[in-house]
């Protein structure tokens, strides 16, 4: 808490008992504790030129020290005789962040939702899901937002989500010291260095999921996986691989990732920055660039990276970040690792977002809307052009990760901007991979000149790691100009892609919201039927891997199949009448077992 005291006070102030009628009524009216209060003089708070206070700035002004401070709380425990309304004489637990007992936040949550959905609060029940109360996941956001501010701290985007019912998530946020703490914090030995107990509930996991049939994960391929790979020495069916263009394997590709070898060796040794720059990476950035037409490109050692080391560059604690509630971990991660408030948004919604943004955007600094080209688990593609419009109204930026679309959508596989029609400088950060479409392994980000050079000088992830390795540039170049040269495996991709839906439709298979997409999901309802059915279709020839709960919820556990270009017609006509043949035999069995 900050406190301007106008000039002609500062002589007579008594910090003291300034500071404790403050606290006393913070207590009072928002039953919260001040953690610290700091009195300031007059005209010191950083304001916008309409007087608002700039919070964020504030905050880092007093970290820093840069205040001009004329009276402090120490930062030793809170004075005793402020009380909590609701939790008269309870111990702030964590020296940073005060917690209030789990009955409090319970009932605050319950009144709330009370509210929301207009019923007496005593109608609920705090064991229910959140989801069941007919919530959408808007409704979500807004009640994760209004408990930030209620609670005075910033909270995982996700925490609805992980603690689904009032119960869990008031007991969770209510978290005090840990039970093994001793009362100087240590803990105990046994505890300190007990190695990884996590892993023993891997195994327990991966026993639960391997049963009949072998572990689903990490399968040895061996030779080149296109249509086909080869598993344990038998060749099968391949719907396991993100080679949608057929590029990795090409002999072309090969041919240029062995010729940078000779040439340049295997690694570049050093950042680019320092002596890693090569003639190779800037002929693959200008390729990409000009594939997309934008003004320039950076490539990174990885997709991942990529979009961790841009969000977190770009973005800081002055800002806001919406990002698509589907969205890849490498988001995720990007997100948390840049301090700005981040909230997920309903998956495609547009109109949900643009609500969103209408209530929060007045408060930050800079604002970035995060959204894929094609999304990975459900094969589906957002309306851009709606996008596009949302973050012109709110003067955002606009991020889309093409790690799926790049080389997929659009006539002439470029992208998610030629299958709209896209103007190119509508869309701020154009993010994709060179390990999908490009046979290769890296990451990129066109789009201006000025955020490409920034990007390079301060992107820690580019700065202080190695540059891309000569056969990796080498490849991905080849492939683009390859897909340039050769448009007629895009149209392959398209045909194939769209036999394999249209023939799902036809056997009644659950496919989502895939469309126009090689990503084609069948969703089968329950992670060990998922997982058997996958085992079945092995042992018929086919590959496709089983996507499970916790990374889809259980009712949409599925197979997800990636179509490519080299797939041919028999192979996707036998796929889909051997899976609609497994799954009618294990809903036969399921059903006479009881
Ligand atoms: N974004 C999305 C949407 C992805 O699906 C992936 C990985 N499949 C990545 C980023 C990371 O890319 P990479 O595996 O090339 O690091």
């Amino acid at each position: 808490m900050i406190q301007e005291v106008e000039r002609q006070h500062i002589r007579a102030l008594n910090p003291e008992k300034m500071i404790e009628t403050i606290q006393q009524a913070i207590a009072a009216h928002h039953d919260l504790r001040a953690h610290e209060v700091a009195l300031v003089k007059a005209g010191a708070l950083p304001k916008t030129s309409s007087g608002k206070i700039r919070r964020h700035a504030c905050r880092i002004e007093f970290l820093n020290g840069t205040l001009p401070i004329v009276g402090a709380s120490t930062d030793k425990p809170l004075d005793s005789k402020v009380t909590l309304r609701s939790s008269a004489g309870s111990e702030t637990t964590d020296s940073s962040q005060p917690v209030l007992p789990a009955e409090t936040i319970k009932s605050w949550l319950m009144a709330k939702l009370g509210e929301l959905l207009k019923i007496d609060p005593a109608n609920l029940r705090s064991d229910e899901p959140f989801v069941n109360y007919g919530l959408d996941s808007l409704a979500i956001v807004n009640l994760s937002t209004e408990m930030e501010d209620w609670l005075g701290r910033r909270l995982s985007p996700s925490l609805l989500w992980d603690y689904p019912t009032m119960e869990l998530l008031s007991a969770h946020l209510a978290k005090g010291p840990h039970p093994l703490q001793s009362n100087d914090g240590t803990l105990p030995e046994h505890y300190r260095f007990e190695l990884f107990p996590e892993y023993q509930n891997l195994k327990q996991l991966m026993g639960a999921v391997e049963f009949g049939g072998g572990n689903p994960y990490f399968k040895i391929n061996d030779l080149i996986t296109q249509n086909t790979t080869v598993i344990d020495g038998r060749e099968c069916i391949n719907f396991s691989a993100y080679n949608y263009l057929g590029m990795s394997g090409d002999p072309v590709v090969s041919e240029a990732a062995k010729k940078a070898i000779d040439f340049y060796g295997t690694s570049v040794s050093a950042s680019r920055v320092a002596s890693g720059e090569r003639v190779l990476h800037r002929e693959l950035e200008q390729e990409i660039a000009g594939l997309i037409g934008a003004e320039d490109c950076i490539v990174y050692i990885g997709g991942h990276s990529a979009n961790v080391t841009t969000i977190s560059t770009l973005l800081g604690a002055e800002d806001l970040i919406m990002y698509d509630a589907y969205s890849h971990d490498s988001i995720h991660q990007g997100c948390l690792l840049s301090g700005a408030r981040s909230m997920p948004f309903p998956h495609n919604d547009w109109r949900a977002l643009e609500a969103l943004l209408s209530e929060h955007r007045g408060r930050y600094r800079r604002a970035l809307i995060i959204i894929e080209g094609v999304y990975s688990m459900d094969g589906d593609i957002p309306e851009l052009p709606r996008f596009i419009e949302v973050k012109k109204t709110h003067k955002a930026l606009l991020m889309i990760d093409e790690a799926h679309s790049m080389g997929v959508l659009g006539k002439t596989g470029r992208g998610i901007g030629e299958y709209f029609g896209t103007d190119p400088a509508d869309v701020d950060l154009w993010m994709g991979t060179l390990s999908k479409s490009f046979a290769s392994c890296g990451g990129y980000i066109a789009g201006c000149k000025a955020v490409v050079e920034y990007l390079k000088y301060f992107g820690s992830g580019f700065v202080y790691s190695v540059g891309i390795s000569p056969p990796n540039a080498a490849a991905a170049l080849a492939a683009i100009r390859m897909l340039k040269a050769e448009p007629e495996r895009v149209a392959r991709l398209h045909e194939r892609a769209n036999l394999f839906l249209q023939l799902a439709q036809e056997q009644g298979l659950n496919y989502g919201t895939s469309k126009d997409s090689p990503v084609v999901p069948v969703i089968v309802g329950d992670s060990f039927r998922c997982i058997a059915l996958s085992h079945a279709l092995l042992e018929r020839g086919i590959n496709v891997q089983p996507i499970i709960h916790p990374a889809v919820e259980e009712k949409a556990a599925r197979l997800r199949f990636f179509v490519n270009c080299t797939h041919t017609e028999e192979q996707i006509h036998f796929t889909i009448d051997t899976v609609a043949r497994e799954f009618a035999r294990l809903a036969t069995t399921a059903s006479a077992s009881g």
